[in-house]
């Protein structure tokens, strides 16, 4: 079970997302450990590239990450300044007055973010309550103010009405700011210029998901045949036998499942395992570590078959499990070999 994880496109990725916005500082979003890939080995090379602002949402990710930056890169918080958490050469984005006021008294003098709601009622302060502590937050850290102000898009992935009415808020709400601003993840990326603002969060289209479609490709996972045999036409495969075979098949068993981060439902969405350019149908269930297949049409089966590759990649899985790539990176399991180039 060999994961592969290629550093150089990810680089490559932040390269591109940053020559699409060029009026913007391009940041790195590198929560659940860079989308399950190692943040502490995705971090300093998107360091390298010329990314300074760096994005986790827990405080212990921003710990786990410190070391292997820096001093002149930020880490911000996302999920802001909650009770007790370890914020030392951090930035927490707080989201409420409340976490406002306990920052404040807390960590006088250091810097912080602020997060606005603009529709997506997930985190952010409400427009009522950013007025409530606005002239407070400006005027902090000796009239410095926030080091960002940014609030976060619905409807980026798609062409939505959202998209303008989210902008149009985030322009009310911080109409004479003097603080950095940022409103776009990938997808705004992609939405054009007037989403920009003075710092981009990209996170998705750095690891080769949609929807940056022209993402090179980061994550191969390649999975060993355990073993082959012959099934006869009307004997089944698999748990509650609900794949029988209508011809005599060629079945491979490979070495992970659904405790892999493979799930249970790919195999009904049409996933392939791929030896090269040849495409082996998955039959059968996915169990917890075992996937089955039909390698009746290849000439040699190999040692391992691909699950991730360039003709299925991320997305493609997604599709096929009924989620989005987002998912299926995170989702990735321990028990890979993790291999870096
Ligand atoms: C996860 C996240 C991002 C990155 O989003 P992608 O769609 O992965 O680019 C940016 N900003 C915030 C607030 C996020 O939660």
């Amino acid at each position: 079970m060999v994961l592969q994880i290629d550093l150089g496109a990810v680089a490559a990725n932040w390269k591109a997302l940053a020559a699409k916005a060029p009026g913007a500082r391009t940041g790195a979003v590198v929560k659940a450990d860079a989308y399950g890939l190692d943040a502490a080995l995705v971090a300093p090379v998107l360091y390298e590239c010329g990314a300074r602002d760096f994005f986790v949402a827990l405080a212990s990710e921003g710990q786990a990450i410190r070391p292997h930056l820096p001093g002149d890169a930020r880490i911000f918080v996302l999920s802001g300044h909650m009770a007790g958490a370890p914020l030392g050469g951090l930035i927490p984005v707080l989201n409420s007055a409340e976490q406002f006021f306990r920052d404040r008294a807390m960590r006088p003098g250091q810097p912080f973010g602020i997060q606005l709601d603009t529709g997506m009622n997930r985190l952010g302060l409400e427009p009522a309550e950013w007025s409530g502590i606005r002239g407070e937050a400006m005027a902090a850290n000796q009239g410095q103010g926030p080091a960002l102000v940014m609030s976060h898009l619905a409807c980026a992935d798609e062409d939505s009405p959202e998209n303008a009415r989210q902008l149009a808020t985030f322009h009310e709400m911080t109409q004479g700011v003097t603080a950095p601003r940022s409103l776009s993840a990938t997808g705004g990326i992609l939405l054009g210029a007037e989403y920009h603002f003075d710092l981009t969060r990209p996170g998705i289209g750095l690891y080769g998901g949609a929807p940056f479609a022209e993402a090179a490709p980061v994550v191969r996972l390649s999975l060993p045949v355990i073993q082959t045999r012959i099934v006869r036409p009307g004997e089944f495969v698999g748990y509650g036998a609900s794949w029988r075979a209508g011809r005599v098949t060629r079945v491979a068993t490979v070495a992970a499942g659904y405790a892999d981060g493979l799930h249970r439902a790919l195999a009904r969405g049409g996933a392939m395992l791929w030896a090269g350019e040849v495409a082996c149908p998955v039959i059968g269930r996915v169990s917890m570590d075992l996937i089955t297949c039909d390698v009746t049409d290849l000439p040699d089966v190999p040692d391992a078959l691909d699950i991730l590759n360039d003709r299925q990649g991320v997305d493609a899985l997604a599709g096929a499990a009924g989620t989005i790539g987002y998912e299926v990176l995170t989702s990735l399991g321990a028990r890979y070999q993790r291999s870096y180039i």
